[in-house]
């Protein structure tokens, strides 16, 4: 085992696989393997109502259906509610965070846009109404490498402002989670849809004001339906199926930029997954944030 590689797959249990966040998986998996790494899968169950009822289930008996076995135990994030309070706690007391109590539409008249203005910045007591908590960003710019996207740079305090790190209705929000997760695990690379390109600034961020080493990141092309929109649960994408792993998994690696031969038509999915960790190249993947569905 390579102790230098530590990837994950983080799946929200909002509905069943489908096959962009199959892709994630598949690559995530293969990358890590690749490098004789660990493949760690995490449940990002942070927002209930978004849910649905025995989606995590699903998710982790399909992944096991496709051959994609995981290290270690499954970390639930609806069980780490301590640790993140915690530290929204800390970086409060330390002037990180602040209390807001600005609604959406306050922002939007403030700073004529989605873009938050600051306005709550020395609140450093807790309001009597309800809150989000806000992590202050400075006016600087963010950079970092994507292992496939290539350089990124952004100022947070332009795009987005202050990010909310717990929110009004007391659920933890995502940037904080995932930070504290990806550190807890020590995860070393993050493979994941470039859907999730620019919060990955909100991460860096965060790893520095909280002194916590940045992973590697790629962020793969994610597939779009024939309307250009990413396939979620919100625009139908239909869950794999439970059969044939095998023409999946191939669709998989051909998406990926891989080129698997034809010998492999028909084969038994721990024959292809090994065919792609033994000739999984990253920088085979397309450099493109997204690319078309084709048929199967
Ligand atoms: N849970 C997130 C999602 O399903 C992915 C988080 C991540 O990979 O960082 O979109
Ligand atoms: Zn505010």
């Amino acid at each position: 085992m390579n102790p230098c590689y530590v990837g994950r797959f983080a799946p929200s249990p909002t509905g069943p696989l489908h096959i962009g966040s199959l892709l994630t998986a598949v690559a995530s998996y293969l990358d890590a393997k690749a490098h004789q790494g660990q493949w760690l899968v995490r449940m990002e169950d942070l927002d209930p109502p978004r849910e649905q009822p025995g989606a995590a289930d699903a998710i982790l008996n399909t992944l096991q259906h496709y051959g994609l076995h995981w290290d270690g135990d499954v970390l639930f994030q609806s069980q780490q509610h301590g640790r993140y309070e915690t530290t929204v706690q800390q970086l409060l007391a330390d002037n990180n965070a602040f209390y807001c109590t600005c609604s959406r539409t306050q922002i939007l008249a403030a700073s004529g846009s989605t873009t938050y203005p600051g306005t709550c910045r020395a609140c450093h007591q807790p309001p009597a109404t309800p809150f989000a908590v806000r992590l202050q960003v400075q006016n600087k710019d963010v950079s970092f490498e994507d292992d496939l996207q290539g350089p990124q740079r952004c100022n947070l305090q332009q795009q987005g402002g202050d990010f909310v790190i717990k929110r009004k209705e007391g659920l933890y929000a995502y940037h904080l989670a995932v930070v504290l997760d990806d550190a807890l695990q020590g995860i070393t690379h993050v493979v994941r849809g470039s859907d999730l390109l620019e919060s990955t600034f909100s991460h860096w961020y965060l790893q520095e004001v909280l002194h916590l080493a940045h992973p590697h990141y790629a962020h793969l092309p994610v597939i779009v339906n024939g309307e250009g929109q990413k396939l979620s649960k919100q625009t139908y994408a239909e869950p794999i199926p439970r059969q044939d792993p095998g023409p999946y998994l191939r669709y998989c690696l051909q998406a990926l930029g891989q080129t698997p031969p034809a010998t492999l038509r028909g084969a038994a999915k721990a024959t292809i997954l090994e065919w792609g960790c033994e000739h999984w190249r990253l920088q085979q993947v397309p450099h493109q944030r997204s690319i078309p569905q084709q048929k199967l």
